[in-house]
Order: structure tokens, then sequence, then C-alpha cells
């Protein structure tokens, strides 16, 4: 059996190691992919320091934000727009509902779907082996839907299409219309809230307003197109904060809040919303225990998870048609090569950077 070359987590917050993996047979209808960037994610280095969840469990090829070429196909493939799919394509694709389930046929909800299936959580020593994106090769189940990805948008850039971005426009989606008039507010300035407000500015917010750290992370929330940027490690006091969105928003508060930073953001969040707002909850890291002196009168609260396939190409869309108005290339801080897995994923924990790319 062949072999390609993985960074595996053998054990939680220990240095990953680069191991040889199987490449397995293709299944009919599944692709093998030659993967040309993998960007890292917040969740990648919470499942390094410790297991997500009772189904994580070791060995794990890391990485869930792969962007490839199609090297090989079992058949004859479609994208998601039904053109023939062929080698040496550039490609990302999205996770896989089962579609059979209450979930998936009766709500129509497949991001909550039990049976999902998504990758950098799969073990490495078990069939198909490579499900995560921090190899050399990727193997893509016949159910994912694949999203061709045009050649003014970057690898790096589709790889974050891939999990963060297409998140935010799940976000989006559900949010509805932003109006002119409306102010729209954003807790965080990683990846998802520098996509977040770019989206926002696209959809006609009056003024976005970012509330993140540090400031190297800011600056580039800045280029990304925020009306104004408070830091929250200079700006500590919660009043001293919510004053400042009462001034931009004639004292009501926002119309929109969006928290892409974790649950524990949440009771500030609420409290920066006007009453009748809406409140977009992305960011779901943090057991927080949310207590609330007063929820906003008459509000939303939507939360997501993931997104669905429409989602990787409305993403990918996005980054192709809007690349003269936002320089979605900042938000790329650093590019490492596969050995160099740990000096990136220490770079990601330590926030030294928005986004690293591993570049194979
Ligand atoms: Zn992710
Ligand atoms: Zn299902």
């Amino acid at each position: 059996m062949d072999t390609c070359r993985a960074a595996v987590i053998t054990e939680h917050n220990k240095p990953l190691t680069i191991q040889q993996v199987p490449i397995p047979e293709l299944d009919p209808g599944s692709l093998l992919i030659k993967i040309t960037a993998s960007t890292l994610c917040g969740t990648d280095v919470h499942r390094w320091h410790g297991p997500l969840g009772s189904s994580d469990s070791l060995p794990i090829i890391t990485g869930h934000e792969p962007c490839g070429t199609v090297e090989e196909i079992a058949g004859a493939r479609t994208d998601i727009l039904g053109q023939p799919v062929k080698c040496g394509d550039r490609v990302v694709w999205s996770y896989v509902a089962c579609g059979s389930c209450y979930y998936c046929t009766v709500a129509c909800q497949p991001c909550i779907c039990p049976g999902r299936a998504s990758w950098g959580h799969n073990r490495s020593d078990q069939h198909p082996y490579l499900l995560g994106s921090c190899a050399e090769y990727m193997y893509v189940p016949k159910e994912c839907l694949i999203i061709k990805v045009p050649a003014e948008v970057s690898s790096a850039s589709a790889a974050a299409a891939a999990c963060a971005y297409r998140t935010v426009m799940h976000g989006f989606d559900r949010l509805g219309a932003i109006k002119s008039h409306e102010s729209v507010v954003i807790q965080g300035s990683g990846p998802l809230g520098n996509f977040a407000t770019a989206v926002a500015k696209d959809h006609g917010a009056k003024n976005v307003l970012v509330i993140g750290a540090p400031a190297n992370r800011l600056e580039v929330t800045k280029k990304m197109g925020a009306d104004a940027v408070l830091n929250l490690e200079e700006v500590t006091d919660e009043k001293a904060r919510r004053q400042w969105v009462k001034d931009y928003t004639g004292g009501r508060g926002a119309d929109v809040v969006i928290q892409v930073a974790n649950n524990m953001a949440v009771p500030e969040g609420l409290t920066l919303l006007r009453d009748g707002g809406r409140f977009l909850n992305i960011g779901a890291g943090g057991k927080a225990t949310i207590a609330v002196e007063r929820v906003p009168q008459q509000m939303l609260f939507i939360t997501i998870r993931s997104g669905e396939p429409r989602h990787w190409l409305q993403a990918i869309e996005f980054l192709a048609s809007r690349r003269k108005d936002f320089p979605f290339e900042e938000m790329i801080s650093r590019s490492y090569k596969l050995d160099e897995i740990n000096d990136a994923m220490q770079a990601m924990a330590s926030y030294s950077v928005v986004k690293a790319v591993i570049n194979l």
C-alpha cells in the first residue's frame, strides 16, 4: 500500500509527529486529492490540547481546512454546479450529512445531522486514514459535494473558506438582510471576525464596529473595512466598551451583534444589542455558564453550526468576486511547511497570527 506524509497528533499537548499514513483504495465516486494548502483553525489547537468530544480518539491527522487538486477519481463525478470534475482541478469539498435522518429530511437542517462526517478528528490508523488536511493527500468520500476554486482565489484563502469563511456565510444566511441604516457590532477579530467584517460591509451595514485583540489582528480588521475597532486589551472596562457602542448607535445599542469570540462573550454581547435587535452567535468555544442580567426585548438569538454545501460555494464566490474590495490575503499571516506544523500550531495558540497556512 502506498503511503504519504501527514502531521499526526499522537498525544494531547505533545508535539505532533510527521508520519507515513496509508493511501486507501478509492471506493466508487470517491476522490483522492493532492493537498496544496491547509489553513489552521482554533478548533485544531483546542483538539490538540485535549479531546473535544467522546468520539475523539488518537492518532488524528490534524486540520480540517483543505484545498487541493484532484489526483484520482473513482468513476465520473460532477461538482456542486453539475459540471464534470477532472484530474488537476483545484477544489474544496463539503462535509457530509446522512441524508436520511429527521434533521436531514424533515427539518432540512443537515448541519445538525447526528451522522455528519467532518475532518480533522478521525483516526489515522483506520480506513480511510486520510481525513485530516495537514497531509500530502486527503480522501474525499463520494457523498461530498465538490466546489471548484477559480484561478483568482489562492489555495490558502480557499482552504480558509472550507471552515471559517463558510461558517460566516452560513451565519449571514440565517441573519437575513442587513439594512443600510443598521449598525453591526462584531465581537472577535480572528479569521471569523475579520471575514464577517468584510461580509457585513459588503451587505450594506451603515457601520461595522469590531471589539477584539490583540493589536496585530485589529490592524487586519481595519483593512477588512471596519469603521471602528476597540482593543479589549486597552479598554478593559466593560462599561467603557458599552459606552463606545452607544456612542456609535444613538445610545440604543447595535442593530446586530455577531459573536465570533467564544461563549464567554455572550453576556457582554447582549448588553451591546438594542431592543429588537438580532444576535448571531457563532463562536461556540468556552463552556461558560451564561448568566445574563437582562435579555433585550423582542430580540432574535440565532446560533449556527458549521455550514451547508452552498455556503462553501458562497464563500469561494465571495473571495473571487470581492477580491478588489477586500485584501483577503492579509488574513493569512504566515505560511509554514508540513515539517513546521508545531511552530504553526504554537503561533495559532498564542494568537500571534490571524491564520497560519501549511503549504504542501
Ligand atoms: Zn475550522
Ligand atoms: Zn442526517
